[in-house]
């Protein structure tokens, strides 16, 4: 099946570098979300780090911001949806919302379109026993900023057939990506370690061990880790890793996933890091 145009369901973080990342390589996309702000801030989003792109990356992007804009459709609406033969799904890790944004999807798009779940720990067996098709149904958990990670973590739910692992890597491959496929078990491998140890990081400063710039020091320097453990976290949102951290805990019932207080106090206070301006750190919005 020839892939031309995938649904990216979500505007935010993800979705939005996922359909920038998109158009950057030809596919064509439609970028929908439940929110007209946030379709509008990802469109601005999408230009702004394009121009950025370009800077880094000057020889792999040859195409016009107007171009790359022209393939992708901003909307609220699932109209264009039918049109689709991937959908990339990258909203909010919620296990209720993502339930509604499937049965959705089911609903509108054809019958052999291919899904795919950017979460970060939310198991991919449950996703596909919503679908009517869960032989089609993949996890594909994207490395933030997508358009500079080649990593793609692609998760084997139960019902994935080997034809939908196939087609997902050659899918990945051709806007040059590097899929890992690993079996489905709550946050695969990545969140599984990586939420552990930003959760251990946050107790590290409700304890007062430390201020957030010296544990990121320490990580940088110590274990030539490019970015600190607590900017990471504000790259990823503080409301996303407490959410993952909550699917963690529930999945397992171990109290090795507790989500520290200190991070639930700072995502009821709105501090949820990058994208707020304020996380851990101060940023510039
Ligand atoms: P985000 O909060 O930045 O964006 C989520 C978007 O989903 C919002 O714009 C929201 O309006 C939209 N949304 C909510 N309900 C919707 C619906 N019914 N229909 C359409 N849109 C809807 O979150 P994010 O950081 O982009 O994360 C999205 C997914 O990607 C999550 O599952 C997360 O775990 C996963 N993920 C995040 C990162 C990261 O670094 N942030 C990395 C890998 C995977």
């Amino acid at each position: 099946m020839m892939i031309q145009t995938v649904g990216v369901v979500g505007a935010g973080v993800m979705g939005s570098d996922v359909a920038l990342d998109l158009a950057c390589n030809g596919y064509k996309v439609i970028l929908k979300d439940i929110d007209e702000a946030a379709v509008r801030r990802a469109k601005e989003k999408i230009q702004s780090e394009f121009r950025l792109l370009k800077m880094v990356k000057p020889k792999t992007k040859p195409l016009s911001l107007e171009e790359v804009i022209e393939r992708i459709t901003f909307t609220t609406s699932y109209d264009k949806f039918g049109e689709t033969q991937f959908v990339i799904e990258n909203i909010t890790e919620d296990w209720d919302m993502k339930k509604k944004v499937y049965l959705e999807l089911a609903g509108v798009c054809g019958a052999d379109v291919y899904y795919a779940a950017n979460t970060s720990c939310v198991s991919i067996t449950k996703i596909g026993a919503l679908m009517p098709r869960p032989e089609r149904v993949i996890g594909m958990h994207f490395m933030n900023p997508v358009p500079m990670k080649k990593l793609v973590e692609v998760i084997r739910g139960e019902h994935t057939s080997e034809e939908t692992i196939r087609v997902g890597k050659e899918f990945l491959q051709s806007f040059d990506k590097v899929p890992v496929v690993v079996n489905d078990f709550p946050g695969f491998v990545t969140n599984r370690v990586l939420m552990q140890m930003i959760n251990e990081c946050v107790w590290l400063i409700q304890d007062q061990v430390a201020e957030p710039q010296d544990v990121d020091k320490i990580f940088r320097l110590g274990f030539e880790h490019k970015m600190g453990p607590l900017a990471t976290c504000d790259l990823i949102g503080l409301d996303t890793i407490l959410y993952s951290l909550n699917v963690l805990y529930d999945s397992y019932k171990d109290p090795k996933f507790r989500p520290c207080p200190l991070l639930v106090k700072m995502v009821d206070a709105g501090y949820l890091g990058k994208k707020a301006g304020k996380g851990f750190f101060e940023y510039r919005l």
